[in-house]
């Protein structure tokens, strides 16, 4: 695509949602990929805003028929790109972000190399698990089982850190926000050729400190919370 693609991935319960909704507000030019999922809407989700919802039949003709960039299965339930939503964005001139787990982000990599790929993770397990309840409260049901298989899953998931070029540790709220906006910024900046003033310099060196090779110290009592040190 001629826009630029933005690949975001998180273990559930990092505040990637959170993060991409305060990005929304601050990011012009950049569209938010419509996923299809098999599973069910959840709350207050709304078909077409949040997924669209299909049916399994519906959703492995689209796979038969090529239809989607990516696809994979995520807690039991199927989950795609349509490769529409790349053109849409195209033809808008916008940039486009994906929010999809990681064996769809190394797929989207595989096809599109030039993607910007963006991972998030929790500060450490303990912290993970009181998101994951004060989420599961706040929709009126925490069930510990559920919690201890996202808990096994997230561990994973942080396995993979290594396949994305920038990593965010959703520690302080704000912080997170601002490097997550300042990669995006600076992505720009970068592709355009465009002159380096002082604010474009700024928010340069703030997404180059969110580089994963940048990030070996910052990232070293993660690792180690999660048992993942010499992984
Ligand atoms: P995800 O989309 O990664 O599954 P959510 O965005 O739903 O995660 O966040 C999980 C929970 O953690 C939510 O209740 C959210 O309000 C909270 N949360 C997100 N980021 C932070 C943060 N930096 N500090 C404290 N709580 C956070
Ligand atoms: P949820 O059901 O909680 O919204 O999402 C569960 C997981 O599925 C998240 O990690 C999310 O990033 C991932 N996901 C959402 N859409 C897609 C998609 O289109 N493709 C892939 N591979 N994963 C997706």
């Amino acid at each position: 695509m001629a826009g630029i693609l933005f690949i975001i991935s998180a273990p559930s319960g990092s505040g990637k949602s959170t993060l991409v909704n305060q990005l929304r507000t601050l990011a012009s030019g950049l569209e938010f990929s419509v996923s299809h999922t098999t599973r069910a809407p959840r709350g207050s989700e709304e078909e077409g805003r949040e997924y669209h919802y299909t049916t399994r039949e519906e959703f492995e003709r689209m796979v038969a028929a090529g239809e989607f960039l990516e696809n994979a299965e995520v807690f039991g339930n199927l989950y795609g790109t349509a490769c529409r939503s790349l053109s849409d964005a195209d033809r808008e001139g916008k940039d486009l972000l994906l929010d999809i787990d990681v064996q769809g982000a190394a797929q989207v990599r595989e096809k599109l190399p030039d993607a910007v790929s963006i991972f998030i993770m929790p500060p450490a397990p303990d912290v993970l698990a009181t998101r994951l309840r004060n989420r599961s409260r706040a929709e009126g049901h925490v069930e510990e089982k559920v919690i201890e298989r996202r808990l096994a899953k997230a561990r994973q998931e942080i396995e993979n850190y290594r396949q994305y070029g920038y990593i965010l540790v959703n520690d302080i709220l704000d912080r997170a926000v601002e490097q997550l906006a300042a990669i995006v910024s600076s992505e720009r900046i970068r592709r355009s050729g465009a002159m380096v003033d002082t604010e474009a310099a700024r928010l340069i060196a703030i997404a180059e400190a969110c580089r994963q090779r940048n990030s070996i110290e910052r990232l070293r009592p993660v690792l180690a919370s999660f048992g993942l040190l010499n992984t």
